[in-house]
């Protein structure tokens, strides 16, 4: 309790002290830029089955076939499906890092469903998805989470270089907020895991909805799901049902009409 005092108090002369230093001098100072920001919790648990570390960039959520909300309001960036990912939402939302003046981006993984679609616009709270068990890189229902600050977009994936623990989001539900740097102790399984995630973490396992709501999402899983893991690429779905690149093109331009 104290410590969560301790980081309100400290907020007023965090925020100014963050907007006019710039570059990480919050983090070296132990100041946590990211807790004014008021996010509404994702969902309904905030049982972490795995924490963020340098090989795990994220946090995993024990949740099971539970609501999935917007913590703010912004756009779906992308959303879709990809092999190791299973069927994902991103939202860039209105928030800036005071850091990079970027918007922040939170992406959802292996959700069961989703209520959203590119493109649209999300009010803080508004439901989203239903958190579930999809994609190569899971070994049980959880729902994956990851805040970043400098996502690269290029229209088809999304390739992000740097990654925020979600933890200094929320600090009154975890540790916090002691923005100190830290690393988790690795474990084989985890590293295991990793790999998986970096075979499939490639532009040509990137679904975005466009692309599946073109043939429909039950012909698309249907697809999936006869493929091996390996052949469950972009190529390989558009050779299958005659999808020209000039074609994918328009598409997703329409998408972001
Ligand atoms: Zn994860």
């Amino acid at each position: 309790m104290r410590k969560i005092r301790a980081g309100i108090l400290g907020l007023a002369l965090a925020v100014s002290a963050v907007v006019s230093a710039g570059n990480g001098t919050a983090y070296a100072e132990g100041i946590n830029p990211y807790d004014d920001f008021n996010w509404r919790w994702v969902t309904t648990d905030t049982e972490l089955s795995r924490g963020y570390s340098k090989s795990h960039k994220g946090m995993d959520i024990a949740v099971n076939k539970e609501p999935v909300y917007s913590p703010q309001k912004g756009t779906v960036l992308s959303a879709g499906y990809w092999t190791s990912a299973g069927n994902y939402v991103a939202i860039e939302t209105r928030d800036k890092d005071p850091d990079t003046n970027t918007k922040l981006v939170i992406r959802f993984l292996h959700l069961k469903s989703k209520s959203v679609s590119t493109g649209d616009s999300v009010s803080k709270g508004e439901e989203i998805a239903v958190s579930g068990n999809t994609g190569t890189d899971t070994t049980g229902p959880h729902l994956h989470i990851d805040i970043n600050n400098e996502g690269e977009y290029d229209g088809t994936y999304i390739n992000y270089s740097n990654t925020i623990d979600p933890k200094y989001f929320w600090p009154h539900y975890f540790d916090g907020p002691t923005f100190a740097l830290h690393e988790e102790h690795q474990t084989e399984e985890h590293q295991t895991e990793d790999e998986l995630l970096r075979k499939f973490d490639s532009a040509e396992y990137f679904f975005e909805d466009t692309l599946i709501n073109y043939v429909g999402e039950e012909e698309f899983m249907k697809w999936i799901n006869s493929q091996p893991l390996e052949d469950q690429t972009v190529p390989n779905f558009k050779k299958a049902f005659n999808i020209s690149d000039e074609k994918e093109k328009k598409l997703m331009q329409q998408a972001r009409e």
